[in-house]
C-alpha cells in the first residue's frame, strides 16, 4: 500500500465517536468544511449503495433496515479504499466508523500502514432523551445531503432544502421505534467500548454534544489544536 506522511500542519485523521443522534454527521460536515478535508460517513456510503442497488447495497439493505450493523469486512474495505483517494491526502473525518472492536483494530493497521499515525478521537456525549428528540426531528436533503432538524435548525421553507430547494426526507431507520432501539442497542454493545479502547492508546476528547453546533465545532477545533501540541511533544 502507498504510504503518506501527514504533512506538518495538515489536519490529519479524525474519528467522531458517539451514539446515534449525537450529531456526528452534522459536526463532521462542519469540521470537513472548516478543515478542508472530506467527511467519510460509512452510513451515507451504504445508503447510497442501497439506493443505487449495487451488490454492496443489496447485501447491506436488510441489515440496515433492521438497525443492525453490517459486516466488519464490508465497512473496512469501504474505508480502506476511500482513504486512499487523493482528496484524503491532508486528512479525513471518519463518521460512523469504527463501530466495533474488530473495525477499530483493522483501522489501526490501515492507518499505521498508510503512515497516518494516531487519529484524533472525539467523543460527542449527548443524553438519551435529547438523542431521541434529534432523531425524531432529523431531515436530510435528498440531493446535497445537508442535515436539518425541524425543532432546532429548520429549513426556511418547510420540507425544502435552503441550498437547492430539493425535498427533505426522513431516514427510514429514524422513523421506526424498534429500529431506533436496535441501533441504540448495537451502539451500547459494540461501539461504546471503543471509547475505552482509544483511551488506552491515547486521548479521547469528550465534547458536550448538547451545546450548539457552532460551540461544539469551536470546542473540537480548540481541542484538536491542543492535541497537535501534545503530539509534537510526544504526549498524546
Ligand atoms: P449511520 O448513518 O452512521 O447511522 O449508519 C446507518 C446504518 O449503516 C447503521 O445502522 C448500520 O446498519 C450501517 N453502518 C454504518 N456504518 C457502519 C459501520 N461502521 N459498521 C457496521 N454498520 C454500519
Amino acid at each position: 500500500m502507498a504510504t503518506r506522511q501527514k504533512a506538518a500542519g495538515s489536519p490529519g485523521a479524525f474519528i467522531l465517536l458517539g451514539p446515534p443522534g449525537a450529531g456526528k454527521g452534522t459536526q463532521a460536515k462542519e469540521l470537513a468544511r472548516r478543515c478542508g478535508i472530506p467527511q467519510i460517513a460509512t452510513g451515507d456510503i451504504l445508503r447510497e449503495a442501497v439506493r443505487r442497488e449495487t451488490p454492496l447495497g443489496l447485501e447491506a439493505k436488510a441489515v440496515m433496515a433492521r438497525g443492525e450493523l453490517v459486516s466488519d469486512d464490508m465497512v473496512c474495505a469501504i474505508v480502506e479504499q476511500r482513504i486512499k483517494q487523493e482528496d484524503c491526502k491532508n486528512g479525513f473525518i471518519l463518521d460512523g466508523f469504527p463501530r466495533t472492536m474488530a473495525q477499530a483494530e483493522r483501522l489501526d493497521q490501515i492507518l499505521t500502514a498508510a503512515g497516518w499515525g494516531r487519529p484524533k478521537v472525539i467523543y460527542l456525549a449527548v443524553g438519551m432523551e435529547e438523542r431521541m428528540r434529534r432523531l425524531a426531528g432529523r431531515r436530510g436533503c435528498k440531493v446535497c445531503g445537508r442535515i436539518y432538524n425541524i425543532y432546532d435548525r429548520p429549513p426556511r421553507l418547510e420540507g425544502r432544502c435552503d441550498d437547492d430547494g430539493s425535498e427533505l426526507t426522513r431516514r427510514h431507520d429514524d422513523s421506526r421505534e424498534a429500529v431506533v432501539r436496535a441501533r441504540f442497542e448495537a451502539y451500547e454493545k459494540e461501539t461504546a467500548p471503543l471509547v475505552r479502547y482509544y483511551r488506552r492508546s491515547g486521548k479521547v476528547h469528550r465534547v458536550d454534544g448538547k451545546l450548539s453546533l457552532e460551540q461544539v465545532t469551536r470546542e473540537v477545533l480548540k481541542l484538536c489544536r491542543a492535541y497537535d501540541h501534545m503530539q509534537s511533544k510526544g504526549r498524546a
